[in-house]
């Protein structure tokens, strides 16, 4: 055989892998901040993603760990109170504390001083936006940059925990695709085009066999400055980012073991809920559960894409599963025969 052909033959052959590949269903898995906190938690959850890869594409959406998001907004408002050295000791605080996973992490020297490298280049970027002398003007629009960082340390650390356990996987700040408005804090996102540029950004990386790990909670303006989608909402990103991708599920990994009734961690009388329907959670995230953001629900059911709420330390247990009720689902799949 010519070399050329060789080469045409491996093309053909690798096109066809990638062909394969996305026919693989894609699922979309969704790490809470208590879920991600250390290395121990990273490797563990890691775990369940490889054990999700086997059989689907898997593209991953991190919060920051567990505690960061208030630091870092802590680190805004002393700036604008004049408390620079508070500030300036938070900020190296944080960025300890994400060197010290990388640490815990241990990862192949190769591969630490790598990813050693990009978190010294994030902590630089958090430092710059904390100066030690001058004023500094305390606006919603440095306080999303600033809050940004916690989701943006997470991806990176959570993508070395995943290539460590032989996942393929790359960070992806979803700044470069989520494309909001201009409301700082409480930013809303232009669904249409995000969905261009993010399958864009998503699908050749999916192709390629790698897990994405993308940054929940923020987006950006059209001019490029970051915002983000208000508190708690890298549930709402899980499900962005599940629409990007035509996930046909997304589970949100937590700290308990789905949807209650009540707040179980307050009272004792809660009851587990198996079943929900998009209505039934909207109800229950709207008035103030904060397992589920309220967002997800009204774009999910849209998508008609199965939410699952699951407990990242208890995997063994099946969790809430929010979507049509299921006959109606296995109608569906089989092309609408009853
Ligand atoms: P994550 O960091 O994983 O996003 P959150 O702290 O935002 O987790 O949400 C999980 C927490 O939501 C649980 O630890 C629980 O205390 C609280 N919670 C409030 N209401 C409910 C409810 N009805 N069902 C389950 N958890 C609830
Ligand atoms: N890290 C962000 C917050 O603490 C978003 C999230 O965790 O959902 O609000
Ligand atoms: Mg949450």
């Amino acid at each position: 055989m010519r070399p050329e052909q060789v080469e045409v033959e491996a093309a053909a052959e690798s096109d066809f892998a990638h062909a394969q590949a996305l026919r693989r269903n894609v699922v979309a898995f969704k790490f809470g901040g208590t879920s991600l906190l250390g290395a121990k938690r990273m490797m563990h959850a890691a775990g369940l993603v490889r054990a999700a890869a086997r059989a689907s594409n898997v593209t991953v959406v991190v919060s920051a760990m567990k505690g960061v998001t208030d630091r870092l907004l802590s680190i805004a408002r002393a700036l604008s109170d004049g408390r620079l050295a508070y500030a300036r000791n938070e900020a190296e605080g944080l960025i300890h504390l994400h060197g010290d996973v990388l640490q815990d992490l241990h990862l192949a020297p190769a591969e630490h001083d790598r990813v050693r490298c990009e978190l010294h280049l994030l902590g630089r970027d958090l430092l710059h936006e904390v100066p030690q002398r001058g004023h500094v003007e305390h606006a919603a629009e440095l306080s999303d940059r600033l809050a940004s960082f916690g989701e943006r340390f997470s991806a990176r650390l959570f993508a070395a925990a995943l290539e460590s356990s032989g996942v393929a996987a790359v960070p992806v700040a979803s700044s470069d695709f989520v494309l909001t408005c201009d409301t700082f804090r409480d930013a809303k996102p232009h669904l249409d085009e995000t969905k261009s540029r993010g399958r864009a950004v998503l699908l050749p990386l999916l192709e390629d066999g790698l897990v994405p790990v993308v940054t929940g909670f923020i987006g950006a303006t059209p001019d490029g400055r970051i915002t983000t989608l208000g508190r708690n909402s890298s549930d709402f990103s899980g499900a962005i980012i599940a629409h990007v991708v035509d996930a046909e599920e997304l589970v949100i990994w937590t700290d308990v073991d789905g949807i209650y009734t009540a707040n179980p961690q307050e009272a004792a009388e809660a009851r587990l809920l198996h079943d929900l329907s998009y209505d039934e959670a909207h109800a229950l995230a709207a008035s103030g559960a904060k397992v589920l953001h309220p967002h997800v629900l009204p774009l999910a059911a849209e998508t008609e894409m199965t939410v699952w709420v699951r407990n990242t330390f208890r995997p063994d247990v099946r969790g809430t599963r929010i979507g049509l009720p299921q006959d109606a689902n296995d109608r569906l799949q089989s092309g609408g025969v009853a």
